[in-house]
């Protein structure tokens, strides 16, 4: 059966900055194995128990893997909004999933993009507190994720 794992984290990179939270905030619910966590970090809490606390190292690559410089790409100035600036997010289309890049560098000609996910090439700790594990429901399996306290929620 799965099982789905309500906790609360905070994830520090390995300078011990914080990146994410949820401390103050609704807890973070996953299903087991359905791939909705990063793999280095759902291995780890395998066999979790309510009340568990657990500091996790998860190396990069198996967080979000190394950088790829491939996903770093130059497009024509023109090709992008008038007001593009480093720091911008762009999708790389209109479904859901597509890929996002992020503009490092702008000049009149060309505009650089990284493609590749923000904590790529990061070392990660995750400080986990299990505070719930259930078995998931019937729905939960067939949608392949875990729904929020109060029923579905997507
Ligand atoms: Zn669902």
């Amino acid at each position: 059966m799965a099982r789905v794992i309500s906790l609360h984290y905070t994830l520090t990179d390995s300078q011990g900055v914080t990146i994410d939270s949820s401390r103050g905030k609704q807890p973070f619910s996953f299903m087991e194995g359905a791939g909705q966590i990063i793999p280095g970090l759902e291995k780890k809490l395998a066999g979790a128990a309510k009340g568990d606390k657990k500091k996790i190292s998860v190396p990069a690559a198996e967080a979000y893997g190394g950088r790829e410089e491939s996903k770093v790409i130059k497009v024509p100035r023109a090709q992008l909004p008038d007001d593009v600036k480093p720091g911008d997010r762009l999708s790389g289309g209109q479904e859901h999933g597509a890929p996002v890049f992020v503009v490092t560098a702008v000049t009149d000609a060309e505009a650089t993009l990284d493609g590749n996910h923000f904590l790529a090439g990061k070392d990660l700790t995750f400080d986990v507190e299990i505070l719930a594990v259930r078995e998931a429901t019937e729905e939960e399996i067939s949608h392949g994720h875990a729904h929020g306290e109060h029923g579905h929620s997507h």
